[in-house]
């Protein structure tokens, strides 16, 4: 027996759960599911973000819809309209067996008549934003005195936005005798006065601790001096070829100014913010779903509710100034239970604020080095190396291959190899051979520099079913270390860095040198010097990446590795800028274009495995 089977749900919604490829109910759903089953009663149920609550209330709000009634019995308020109609769209996949349900939409920015007309064809559940509802129920245009359930989705995030009066107008036209679930990620000293107002001794269910960040979520930080920001992020995102996330600005003008930035630096981005249409906004967020734009800058009032899984980074350009607010933020990634990572620059002067989100969060944060040009320079050239790898063969080559093949004759493998990389390679090598060092010099307040310390390479990573806990336990055991002597621990797909204290750098090495995991024949080498010698220091030595690049910030890029709609690139060499512009983000066009942006990338198929 199934374990949605034992919760109670009839055979059209486990027909449904199956074909959604749902196994097991979460937490919060097997908590919530029975008892909203089996009673009539309020609930206020808090979970994290992510962790499945539509349909902790959706399995039963659907079961218990009369179909045979075309009243309205259901009533989901949620703040924006981008999870209205996400609540809407899962909703009408759970309840495709359920002939005669009609799930409804209602939101603003969009033709208010239309919406009636659908609401007057028989709606069972309203789905709606609270604004909208408001001016529908004035004008009359929906009729909620029947309602038998009224669910306040993301309540903290709809009295986050203001709109505490619109839903207590709201509710008040809706009928005594009804059930009031309340669901919530965080429980804010205003959802309990909601809840105590409007709720009658409901049922409380907690997932998780209240108030905690999504723990499948890391949290780091990085300090540079303030007009190394911009500088900061584009190595972030460079340094993760795979990035996938919303970059969050405090105001609508910055959020401008980043997003048009790195377009023009040739990176898949766009503006979300306030200032921008409907229209434009729904443009940003569809280019954004389909993996076309890898980089979302928004201001956190328009980044409310997004909900959009497999965000692999949240990073906080500027810290918010709510410090509450971070948590809203850094939920935005590790849904769904997959891991996240919410990353912060901050200025030296900032940096104590980082104790303060540590307390509300109830999580640490890791003090984190921006990579230097080599990392990245590695970074891309292993994860190259590994898209090359695994890129399926297009045989449509094949009867250009003798040609091709004349051009090649006489070289080595090695060779070939080495020309064939240094194509990609050495546009970032170039770019980054001159760059500084970002990070800012000297202690800061939050926690003690950390000595002298060494970097390593080692030739396994996600790929090898490790993350940063495992392999920092992986090399704990094998090199006989204690809890701290292992630390900035990053696992990329196929490789990994570490650091190990430098008088024990050598026994590293030897430990490693003839060294089998799993039949494998692992590598490890020193990096790059050690952190603190870079911090007091100035500039590293060595390495050919030495000295100053003044012009970090008006450089031209190097071209953003591409992402799935790449696919579409052979109309559009560089389409992964024109599509951001084209997406409403009111950017300009990049500039720069032509042949050094091409990228061996972006001619390659990507796929991007989705789990
Ligand atoms: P929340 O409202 O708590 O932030 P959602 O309800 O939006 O979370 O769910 C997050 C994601 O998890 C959605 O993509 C949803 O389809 C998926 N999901 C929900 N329940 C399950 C489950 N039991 N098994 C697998 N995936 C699920
Ligand atoms: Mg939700």
């Amino acid at each position: 027996m199934n374990k949605f089977e034992l919760l109670g749900l009839n055979d059209a919604l486990l027909q449904a759960i199956k074909d959604m490829g749902f196994e097991s109910p979460s937490e919060v759903q097997e908590k919530a599911i029975p008892i909203l089953l089996q009673e009539d009663t309020d609930m206020v149920a808090l979970a994290q973000t992510g962790t499945g609550k539509t349909a902790a209330f959706g399995f039963p709000l659907i079961q218990k819809i009369d179909v045979n009634s075309r009243k309205t019995q259901g009533l989901i308020l949620s703040p924006t309209r981008e999870l209205c109609l996400q609540i809407t769209n899962e909703l009408k996949n759970y309840s495709k067996y359920f002939k005669g349900l009609n799930t409804v939409a209602i939101y603003g920015g969009a033709s208010i008549t239309d919406q009636a007309a659908q609401i007057k064809k028989g709606a069972q559940i309203i789905v709606a934003t609270p604004g909208r509802m408001q001016d529908m129920v004035n004008r009359r245009l929906v009729d909620i005195s029947a309602i038998q359930y009224c669910i306040l989705d993301e309540a903290d995030e709809m009295l986050n936005m203001g709109f505490y009066e619109d839903i207590t107008e709201i509710l008040s036209h809706t009928p005594k005798e009804k059930s009031t679930w309340l669901f919530s990620a965080t429980m804010p000293k205003e959802v309990s006065t909601i809840a105590k107002k409007f709720m009658r001794t409901p049922v409380e269910i907690t997932v998780g601790t209240k108030n905690m960040g999504t723990s499948n979520v890391s949290h780091e930080y990085y300090v540079v001096n303030a007009r190394d920001r911009y500088a900061a992020l584009k190595r972030l995102s460079d340094a993760n070829p795979d990035i996938f996330s919303v970059v969050f600005c405090r105001t609508k003008r910055d959020t401008q100014k980043v997003a048009e930035q790195l377009i023009e630096d040739g990176y898949n981005a766009a503006a979300l913010h306030g200032d921008l249409s409907q229209n434009q906004r729904d443009l940003v967020m569809k280019s954004f779903r389909a993996r076309q734009i890898q980089m979302l800058v928004a201001t956190d009032v328009a980044a409310r509710g997004i909900d959009v899984d497999d965000i692999t980074h949240v990073i906080n350009y500027q810290l918010p100034d709510e410090i509450e607010t971070y948590t809203h933020r850094s939920g935005r990634t590790g849904r769904a239970g997959k891991s996240g990572v919410s990353m912060v620059i901050v200025s030296k002067s900032e940096a104590r604020k980082i104790k303060g989100i540590e307390r509300i969060i109830g999580q640490a944060f890791e003090r984190k080095d921006i990579p230097d040009g080599r990392e990245i320079c590695e970074v891309q050239l292993f994860h190259l190396a590994n898209e090359i790898s695994k890129t399926e063969i297009n045989h449509e080559i094949d009867k250009y291959l003798p040609s091709i093949a004349e051009l090649f004759e006489g070289l080595t493998k090695e060779e070939l190899l080495k020309k064939f990389f240094s194509v990609e390679f050495t546009r970032f090598f170039n770019y980054y051979n001159n760059a500084q060092d970002l990070n800012a010099k000297g202690s800061t307040e939050v926690y003690e520099d950390e000595g002298d310390s060494t970097r390593f390479f080692i030739n396994v990573g996600a790929k090898d079913d490790f993350d940063w806990m495992s392999l920092k336990d992986f090399l704990k055991a094998t090199l006989d270390l204690g809890r701290d002597d292992v630390n900035r621990v990053e696992v990329k797909d196929s490789f990994s860095f570490f650091n190990v204290d430098s008088s024990k750098a050598e026994e590293v090495i030897k430990i490693f040198q003839d060294f089998k995991h799993n039949g494998r024949h692992i590598n490890v080498e020193i990096t790059k010097k050690s952190a603190g010698k870079e911090r007091s220091g100035g500039r590293k030595g060595g390495g050919g990446f030495k000295g100053r690049d003044k012009g970090e910030r008006s450089f031209d890029k190097p071209s953003r590795s591409g992402d799935k709609g790449r696919r579409r690139s052979s109309d559009a060499p560089t389409g992964g800028r024109r599509r951001s512009s084209d997406a409403g983000s009111g950017g300009r066009q990049g500039k720069k274009s032509g042949g050094r942006s091409s990228s061996i990338e972006s001619s390659i198929k990507r796929r991007r495995s989705k789990k």
